[in-house]
């Protein structure tokens, strides 16, 4: 990009007609020249991005016009040519990008599709954000699928909302059966087409593994589904918990944006898999009748991480949001849901 011609811009020029693009009746109209039209399309831009939240949200990310809803004709500035200065140690989608053009450009070490990788010292060194695996893996996998994802989520990119048999495949060799596999395994499933083929699914278990799959009868789901009688709905109550806490804090946060979904479904899936919560697990599994025993008495999920406990500040000295539940320290919203506390 030329740089612009700055005896060609008049300031106030630009300010009346940025003024009648936002609907102010002026009473005359001004004739800009086209660096002038750039300037008021990048400044209408920029308040059009912060009005959608967008501007906001993605304050440190390189600007594209399909970032917001445009209309208008003539924009024709280079805004990838900007430079984005980091300010804070979030994580952003250049810093991804350039960490994993970065990691693929390695003509020495090569995995075994052929792609170039690096170590992670080699990483650390580059960028001094890639403190551990875990975030290395995250760079990995965002080259991979462009979204966030870390060691608690497998993040697969699929057509449509709905599980197929092809997604079914992926989820059985790569999710339940791809880490580690307990020696004996009861899978109770409800009556879905695919989770009644039981030799499909035994194809993708480990052939060491003793597999018995049992089917929930029609009408059964909510009766002794041990899922449906306990995890789900805490699930549902810490996202809608959330979502009223940030709503209720004015935080500048968009919790229904694609990576920041993801972000939850791993941060929740990590909370409620904490060892104190394992009497509330089990108390599906009486409440479906599947064991006798009744649970000793338990603090749910939810009544724990947004409980008394958050009166306490986060380290970082802003104010409390959640209580973990394997530390038990209180943490802010942006220390423990934005950049995914794990200890
Ligand atoms: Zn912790
Ligand atoms: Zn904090």
């Amino acid at each position: 990009m030329d740089p612009p011609d700055f005896s060609e811009v008049r300031g106030k020029a630009i300010v009346e007609s940025l003024a009648i693009t936002f609907g102010l009746n002026l009473p005359s109209s001004v004739t800009l020249n086209d660096v002038e039209k750039r300037w008021r399309d990048r400044i209408a831009l920029m308040i059009r991005c912060a009005e959608t939240g967008e501007g906001i949200i993605r304050e440190k990310d390189v600007l594209t016009r399909h970032d917001c809803e445009y209309d208008e004709e003539d924009l024709d500035w280079d805004y990838e040519d900007e430079v984005v200065e980091e300010k804070s140690k979030e994580i952003t989608k250049q810093m991804m990008d350039a960490a994993i053009k970065f990691y693929r450009s390695c003509k020495k070490k090569i995995n075994y599709r052929g792609q170039g990788t690096r170590s992670l010292k080699s990483m650390t060194r580059r960028f001094r954000w890639i403190t551990s695996n875990r975030v290395l893996q995250s760079v990995i996998t965002y080259g991979a699928t462009g979204c966030y994802s870390d060691n608690t989520i497998h993040v697969f990119v699929g057509k449509s909302h709905i599980m197929s048999r092809a997604t079914a495949e992926h989820f059985f060799k790569n999710v339940l059966f791809g880490g580690k596999v307990p020696a004996t395994l009861l899978l109770i499933l409800d009556l879905w087409p695919i989770f009644r083929d039981h030799a499909f699914i035994k194809s993708f278990a480990p052939p060491s593994t003793d597999l018995h799959i049992i089917n929930i009868p029609p009408g059964g789901t909510s009766i002794c589904q041990p899922a449906d009688l306990s995890y789900n709905h805490q699930l549902k109550g810490i996202q809608k918990r959330l979502t009223s806490l940030v709503m209720f804090r004015d935080i500048r946060y968009r919790v229904s944006e694609r990576d920041n979904l993801l972000k939850f479904a791993s941060q929740a899936h990590w909370v409620i898999g904490s060892p104190r919560f394992k009497s509330f697990i089990a108390y599906g599994f009486y409440k479906g009748g599947f064991i006798h025993s009744k649970p000793p008495p338990f603090d749910g999920p939810k009544q724990f991480i947004f409980g008394a406990g958050i009166s306490k500040p986060c380290s970082c000295s802003q104010e409390g949001f959640t209580v973990c539940p394997r530390c038990e320290e209180s943490f802010c919203f942006e220390c423990f849901w934005d950049k995914c506390h794990r200890c």
